[in-house]
C-alpha cells in the first residue's frame, strides 16, 4: 500500500507539465504508443515523443511543448488523451523505483504529487498494468540491460557509443512491434538477439 490516491487527479495535471526530458520511454511504452495505436515510431516522434541523451544513451522521452511546457498528449481540458496507453512512468508517478541486487523496490516521492490528503492504494492497482510479475521481470531486465550498455558507452570510444546507440534505437524502438502479439514475447526475442550480437552473454 502507498499513499498515492489522488481522486483521479480531478482538476490537476501538474505532473504532465514541466517534466523536461525526464519521462523516458521503454520498449513497452513504445509498443503501447505505436503498435497499439497503429502508428510507427516515426509518427510518435512527429506527435509527442523526442530523442534525448540519458546518462550516455540515446533514448526516447515524452515531449513537453508550448509556453506551459506541457506533455504533447495533454488535452486543453487537462486530461491525458492516451490514458489507457500512457507510459509506465505516468502510471508509476509519484512512486519511484529503487534498484538493488537484480530487483527493485518502490518508494514514494512524498513531495511530488500536489494533491493534499492522498489515500492509500495498493501499488499493483495504482500502476494499472496487467501481468504484474511479467512486468516486474521486464522492468528489471531492461534496467539491467541499460546499465550494461552504459558501461560499454562509458569506455570512452565515441564511435562505439554512436553505433551502439543507433543499434539500440533500431532494435528496440524503430523496428515495429506486432499489436496482435504479447509484448513480452517480442521483447525477449529481441533481447536474446541483441545480447548475442553484442557478445554480452559470452
Ligand atoms: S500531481 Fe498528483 S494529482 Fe496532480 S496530476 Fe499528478 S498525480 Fe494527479
Ligand atoms: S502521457 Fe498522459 S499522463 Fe503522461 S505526461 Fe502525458 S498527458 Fe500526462
Amino acid at each position: 500500500m502507498a499513499r498515492v490516491g489522488c481522486g483521479d487527479c480531478a482538476g490537476c495535471s501538474a505532473c504532465c507539465r514541466g517534466m523536461g526530458d525526464s519521462i523516458l520511454l521503454d520498449p513497452l511504452d513504445v509498443y503501447r504508443l505505436a503498435a497499439l495505436r497503429d502508428k510507427s515510431f516515426e509518427e510518435c516522434l512527429a506527435e509527442g515523443v523526442e530523442l534525448g541523451v540519458a546518462e550516455g544513451l540515446v533514448l526516447p522521452h515524452l515531449k513537453m511543448i508550448g509556453a506551459e511546457e506541457q506533455c504533447a498528449y495533454l488535452t486543453p481540458q487537462g486530461r491525458c488523451s492516451i490514458h489507457p496507453l500512457r507510459p509506465g512512468f505516468c502510471r508509476l508517478f509519484p512512486l519511484g523505483r529503487y534498484y538493488e541486487n537484480g530487483t527493485f523496490r518502490y518508494f514514494l516521492q512524498v513531495k511530488e504529487c500536489k494533491k493534499p490528503n492522498r489515500t492509500k492504494v495498493k501499488v499493483g492497482k495504482w500502476i494499472d498494468t496487467p501481468d504484474l510479475a511479467k512486468n516486474r521481470a521486464f522492468v528489471t531486465c531492461w534496467h539491467d540491460f541499460l546499465e550494461d550498455c552504459r558501461e560499454l558507452v562509458g569506455q570512452g570510444d565515441d564511435a562505439l557509443g554512436r553505433n551502439l546507440n543507433l543499434y539500440l534505437l533500431r532494435r528496440f524502438y524503430l523496428a515495429p512491434y506486432e499489436a496482435g502479439r504479447d509484448f513480452y514475447g517480442q521483447f525477449y526475442e529481441r533481447m536474446d538477439l541483441v545480447r548475442k550480437e553484442l557478445g554480452m552473454d559470452a
